[in-house]
């Protein structure tokens, strides 16, 4: 195998083989490698819906090797670094591989660490999160066995993947409880590091009524710092700083702790389940490298907005989770950043200026219910881009057929094979 080719692509999940399948359809001679570790592929959507007890996490898995295009070279590797002045790449095992073009991909990283004592008590204790293939079942095990007291859904202030999923499945969790006849004895709250539930007003709403309805307690601002499992507690800070305001905040929980002499205040709180999601941040070998924005504290890769062409490195690329461009970070992007992407590739093969732009256009399924979903669609102006010709803010059972039962059906067979 030569190390040379004319296309580059650095992980081979949702966008690389989304993007590999197209430039291939578009010209099947492309010279196209791609760098992936992984045996296995994921479809990471549908973990909320194992969380929610309605999908089976072993469909949510298939082998990397069925998905890779057959006309491209799976390098089974790791990349450590780049070297964009020598148009180089250099892997864990030592090995270097060059290109004309390279295309970035390799996702986000899950920064469980900075949560203390999380990683070691996932999977156990009443702890989970649909963020890790592993612990997706344990989130349904402890919804479905939940007998009520404080339930604790989180959300980090970083971006994250798929911005809804912390609150996805707290709906869910809701309305399961309800329907068990359990929601008066259970105390459900959302600590979010962010500042509002949802950041297009027009789903904000809709969303608003679901937190009414299911009388979750809110609040933002909130870092957590730790989790511990064995004691069943998880202290964070919060904008609240007056003792007074924060029993009211949290009346009926038990407040083991709470620090107030400096804003903002530390609290430690008893719960009895807990969904938690990690702050998250470009993979290392991308924060450390030269393609890195130096301005993006999660150290992005820092493209054009628009063309996702490298800001100053010309015959380079990026998409997915794992680019600086700021949209909501999901495989819906993807699609629509996709074919950018392929046509700006083209372009500078044909030495020609990249012109295909992005919007910014993201989508956000939530369940508001079992049976019931709303489908947000906006773009980098947070303008609703709808779809479909009726409201979507009201929560439909199409919608939850669309995400439950369509889309996985359509990213194993259409979307990673550059249908679609
Ligand atoms: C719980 C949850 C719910 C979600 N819900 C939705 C949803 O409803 N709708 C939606 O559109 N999106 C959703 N998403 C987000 C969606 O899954 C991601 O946005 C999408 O997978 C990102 O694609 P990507 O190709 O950028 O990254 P990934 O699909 O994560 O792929 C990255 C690939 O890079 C590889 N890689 C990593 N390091 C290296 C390296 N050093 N060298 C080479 N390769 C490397 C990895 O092995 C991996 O295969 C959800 C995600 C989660 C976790």
């Amino acid at each position: 195998m030569s190390n040379h080719f004319q296309i580059l692509i650095i992980g081979g999940g949702n966008a690389g083989l989304s993007v590999a399948s197209q430039l291939l359809r578009k010209n099947a001679q492309l010279n196209i490698g791609i760098i992936e570790p992984s045996e296995k592929h994921y479809y990471q959507p549908a973990w909320t819906l194992v969380g929610a007890g309605i999908f089976n996490i072993k469909d949510t898995e298939h082998e990397e090797k069925d998905y890779i295009p057959k006309n491209a070279i799976w390098i089974k590797e790791s990349v450590v670094t780049f070297v964009p002045n020598e148009n180089k790449v250099i892997c864990q095992t030592g090995n270097t591989y060059h290109y004309d073009i390279l295309i970035v991909c390799p996702g986000i990283q899950l920064d469980w660490k900075q949560i203390k004592g999380l990683k070691e008590t996932l999977g156990k204790h009443e702890v989970s999160s649909n963020y890790d293939y592993n612990f997706a079942p344990y989130t349904w095990e402890m919804i479905k066995n939940f007998k009520g007291g404080t339930a604790v859904f989180t959300n980090p202030s970083s971006p994250i993947k798929c911005g809804g999923a912390p609150h996805k499945i707290m709906y869910l969790a809701v309305d399961y409880w309800r329907k068990k006849g359990i929601l008066d004895k259970c105390n459900v709250h959302y600590l979010s590091g962010g500042g509002v539930l949802f950041g297009v007003k027009e789903y904000a709403k809709t969303l608003a009524d679901v937190v009414k309805k299911g009388n979750i307690k809110t609040h933002f601002g909130v870092q957590v710092l730790a989790i511990d499992g064995n004691e069943k507690t998880i202290t964070f800070q919060t904008k609240e700083t007056e003792t007074q305001q924060i029993n009211a905040s949290f009346a009926g929980c038990q407040l083991v702790k709470t620090q107030e002499l400096n804003a903002p205040a530390t609290i430690t709180l008893q719960f009895d389940l807990c969904h938690a999601v990690p702050p998250q941040s470009a993979p290392d070998f991308i924060k450390t490298s030269e393609l890195a924005d130096a301005n993006n504290p999660y150290g992005y890769v820092e493209v054009d907005k628009n063309t996702l062409q490298h800001m100053r490195f010309a015959n380079i690329f990026s998409l997915g989770d794992c680019s600086n461009a700021p949209c909501s970070k999901t495989g819906a992007a993807i699609r629509k950043q996709a074919p950018v992407v392929v046509a700006n590739v083209l372009s500078v093969m044909a030495n020609e200026k990249p012109t295909a732009s992005y919007n910014g256009y993201s989508a956000c399924p939530i369940p508001t219910q079992y049976g019931k979903l709303m489908l947000a669609e906006f773009d980098y102006t947070n303008t609703p881009t709808m779809t479909f010709p009726f409201n979507q803010a009201t929560p439909r059972w199409s919608m939850w057929l669309l995400k439950t039962k369509i889309l996985p059906w359509l990213y194993w067979h259409k979307i990673l094979s550059g249908k679609a």
